[in-house]
């Protein structure tokens, strides 16, 4: 018999690459979608990554009972003093989609030399338990740079094609999913949350 899992994102992206990490671990993952709250939004107020995540895992753990493991992630750019950060997905506001706002970074960032592009992803998950309450919180980075311009190679999603990890010459979006879920903020997030 699987235990269930339910993956409190409604960002697809996302979703797809936890339940690829998670498949296993002998656990039934669930979307949002699959158990009917798809629709519903959770509005991150907290200030910081964990906070954030701690918001969504209870909110979707409390209203399905079952087991729920939360991301908050984004980019943080050191030359933009943190920014975008826990705003990472609404940078620049809400008429900008994932193209828009990875031109508005490099806009943000032109004539900024290249020792200077230091980045970093950041993911908080956090697994909450709505019988015991109990919480685990887990926080990953994965350090790089901003690239000059976007190079995409058809993977990723959001800000992949303009971040580069560190000792690689290649962005996200032109690394296979296999390179990227074993070097990525979110890969490493996950890999500790197996062995727990
Ligand atoms: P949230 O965690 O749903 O608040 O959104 C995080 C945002 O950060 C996403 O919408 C992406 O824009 C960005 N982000 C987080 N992780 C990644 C990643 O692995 N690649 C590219 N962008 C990411």
């Amino acid at each position: 018999m699987h235990k269930e899992l339910v993956i409190a994102t409604q960002n697809q992206g996302k979703a797809q690459e936890l339940q690829h990490l998670l498949a296993p671990i002998g656990y039934q993952v669930l979307s949002l979608r699959d158990i009917g709250l798809g629709e519903v939004e959770v509005e991150e107020t907290a200030t910081t990554f964990e906070g954030n995540a701690l918001l969504k895992a209870k909110a979707y753990g409390e209203k399905s009972g079952k087991l729920t493991l939360a991301d908050d992630s984004g980019l943080v750019v050191d030359a933009l003093g943190g920014a975008p950060g826990i705003y990472s997905a609404r940078y620049g506001g809400p008429s900008l989609d994932d193209a828009g706002r990875r031109q508005l970074l490099l806009e943000n960032m032109r004539g900024v030399p290249t020792p200077k592009r230091s980045a970093r992803f950041v993911a908080a998950l956090v697994c909450y338990d709505p019988l015991t309450a109990a919480t685990s919180t887990l926080i990953e980075t994965c350090e790089g740079s901003i690239a000059h311009q976007e190079a995409d190679g058809g993977y990723g999603f959001g800000y992949d094609a303009i971040f580069l990890p560190e000792d690689h010459q290649q962005t996200f979006a032109q690394l296979s999913p296999a390179v990227k879920n074993r070097i990525s903020h979110r890969g490493k997030a996950v890999e500790r949350l197996r062995q727990l």
